[in-house]
């Protein structure tokens, strides 16, 4: 006896002993199992000539025994050897489950997530079955094996007799119990059913045998009184349809079939927001069919998420993910191409220069596009849980366009209303606008709580101006990337290019400034090492300082960009702004008429701590800070 690897036990433990309720999935794991095996051994046909394949030798068999409670599924495919058996059964570490074995504790709720994630998929067998056999012999051997394990301790391997190639996954059910059938799945019925709908489109016939009943022929001397006589009889019969889901009519496909095909081929336990599909036919033809995921994968934005939609030439699989056919920006969207017109000895470097596969990509894109505008005007809620997940694939599209993106990608933005405490599309914002406003106003901070918070913020909007409050980091790269919607330019209110003050507010400003030069240049000197400049506000906010930015740069852009190459050379120009109507504005006077040095230092040191903290920036120096409150207590 032979252990299983440990995380295997575990995962196995988990599977068997939880609620995780969907256990008829056992069959569609195996039978795709036995499509991967049979595609294996086709593959190798086209280029190995010692493999030689008759034209029904492709398939899957799906057989049960009620009385020995057992179900059976085989396949004509690769097989495997011993040691092949011992390396794919005796371990889950295959197919990329490292980010499993790197877990250590699971929930119910994970291990659901873990069959669809991973491929585990052959454990689950072991959700209806005490025992399992695996009987498997590879092409062109003379050896066959067999697996056997009950699913707790361990498994055997030993040499075995098996007519023909390929493998046999012989599942012994478990017995019943007061809450669980097991006898269910021994019905044609059931089986039936259960390959239908999980298992329709794959691509080898799935064979089973099926009992039929028929009318015998009327025997010659039978009388009036006559009564048909039937009999049974057992035929072979091809359970899947085959046809490739793609190629089906839309109205001929049912939402839960789309589903279901999305999250068994694209491993994803969540259904698709939106199913997009293309059917065309002339110059160019070729079936298309695109899925916007539910949710963001957790890996999205690593440098290990692989975009692109599976190729297809007549409904043979060229290429997994074809990435030239999908922008970045739209790298969340699974799916489908499959064309006739393209060639199957089609490389990845020769499809950069494909002309066809160029004009799908932009017809996709376009497809893409419309269903999004689609969904935000008919359908605003989806739509927002759908920004939520991609949102920032938009924004890294407009950013990444420098402007050449605006058109296609700026209706499909949101950002989040000041005002209206909303998610608002720039079109939305701009037709909301007061006739006086000239730019979109714009704030950034870590979150919206904080910026509706913040006195410029409220200032501005007091003034009736709306503003974006953005918490994403590419976002204030995106608007300047932007650089204007509808003609009118993006600003940020902690700059001093906002323009919202009065021409009397302004003159008041600028008045006040001259009049106070000599305190602001004092306190100009004393921040010599924090600020460019000291200045008089034109739009007082509540606070009594604020600290605000003067070019290109902005505080936000600068913490973001500290974390990248240039951040010795990238400095946002500081200027802090008084407040000439606030109280300290009187105190700061009196100091300075009074000649007190170290109390305008006091003074300012706080005032200016103060506005960092205000808007969001760590204090340079907090043991000093905290010294200075205590003298002045
Ligand atoms: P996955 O299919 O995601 O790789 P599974 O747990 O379903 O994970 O299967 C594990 C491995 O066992 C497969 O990768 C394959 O190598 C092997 N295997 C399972 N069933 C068969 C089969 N019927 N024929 C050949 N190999 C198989
Ligand atoms: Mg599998």
């Amino acid at each position: 006896m032979r252990k299983f690897k440990t995380e295997s036990k575990k995962l196995l433990d988990l599977m068997i002993n939880s609620i995780y309720t969907n256990r008829e999935i056992f069959l569609r794991e195996l039978i795709s199992n036995a499509s991967d095996a049979v595609d294996k051994l086709y593959f190798r046909s086209l280029t190995d000539k010692d493999v030689q394949l008759g034209k029904d030798e492709l398939e899957i068999r799906v057989a049960f025994d009620k009385d020995a409670r057992t179900i059976t599924v085989s396949d004509s495919g690769s097989g495997m050897t011993a040691d092949e058996l011992e390396k794919n059964l005796g371990t889950i570490a295959h197919s990329g489950s490292q980010e499993f074995k790197d877990e250590n504790d699971f929930s119910e709720t994970d291990a659901a997530d873990i069959i669809g994630q991973f491929g585990v998929g052959f454990y689950s067998s072991f959700m209806v079955s005490k025992n399992v056999k695996v009987i498997s012999k590879p092409y062109g051997s003379d050896e066959a094996s067999i697996w056997e394990s009950n699913g707790i301790d361990g498994y055997t391997i030993d040499a075995a007799e098996k007519a023909h190639h390929g493998t046999d996954v012989i599942l012994t059910l478990k017995d019943n119990t007061d809450e669980e059938n097991y006898d269910e799945y021994l019905s044609e019925w059931k089986l039936r059913s259960l390959i239908k709908q999980y298992s329709n489109y794959v691509r080898y016939p799935i064979r089973m045998l099926v009992t039929k009943s028929r009318a015998l022929p009327k025997p010659e001397d039978a009388g009036d009184d006559y009564a048909t006589q039937y009999e049974e009889y057992t035929e072979d019969e091809t359970i899947n349809s085959m046809i490739p889901i793609w190629k089906r009519k839309k109205s001929e496909v049912t939402d839960e079939e789309y589903a279901e095909f999305y999250k068994s081929d694209f491993h994803d336990f969540t259904d698709p927001v939106r199913t997009i599909t293309v059917h065309a036919e002339g110059a160019l033809s070729y079936d298309a069919l695109m899925f916007i995921p539910g949710r963001a994968p957790f890996d999205l934005y690593s440098r290990d998420y692989e975009k692109g939609l599976a190729l297809y030439s007549s409904g043979v699989l060229i290429m997994d993910k074809c990435a030239d056919l999908l922008p970045d920006y739209y790298g969340f969207v699974r799916g489908v191409v499959d064309s006739s017109d393209l060639t199957l000895n089609i490389s990845r470097e020769t499809l950069q220069r494909n002309s066809q596969l160029r004009a799908i990509a932009k017809r996709v894109e376009k497809k893409i596009t419309n269903e999004l505008v689609k969904m935000r005007d008919n359908d605003r809620e989806d739509y927002e849980l759908f920004f939520d997940n991609f949102g920032r694939s938009i924004k890294f599209g407009l950013y990444a366009g420098y402007g050449m993106k605006n058109d296609d990608l700026g209706p499909l933005a949101m950002f989040y209303s000041a005002v209206q405490q909303k998610y608002v599309t720039l079109d939305e914002y701009v037709e909301a606008m007061p006739e006086e406003q000239k730019d979109i106003f714009y704030a950034v901070g870590e979150s919206v709580e904080r910026l509706r918070n913040l006195p410029i913020v409220k200032t501005v909007a007091r003034k009736g101006f709306d503003v974006l409050l953005c918490t994403e980091d590419v976002d204030e790269f995106c608007l300047q990337a932007m650089h204007t919607w509808k003609e009118k330019e993006f600003k940020n209110v902690s700059t001093t290019d906002i323009d919202v003050a009065s021409d009397d507010e302004k003159k008041v400003a600028e008045e006040t400034g001259e009049a106070n030069k000599e305190l602001l240049d004092a306190m100009k000197a004393i921040l010599a090492a924090n600020v460019n400049d000291v200045r008089i506000a034109s739009t007082p906010t509540d606070a009594p300082a604020t600290l605000t930015t003067a070019g290109p740069i902005s505080l936000e852009m600068e913490r973001v960009l500290s974390h990248g190459p240039d951040a010795d050379r990238i400095h946002a120009e500081r200027v802090l702004l008084l407040n000439a109507q606030h109280n300290v504005f009187e105190t700061l006077k009196a100091a300075q008429a009074s000649g007190d040095q170290d109390k305008l230092r006091l003074y300012t040191d706080l005032l200016y701590n103060q506005a960092l903290l205000t808007c969001g920036m760590p204090i340079e120096d907090p043991l000093t800070f905290a010294e200075e409150i205590c003298k002045l207590m």
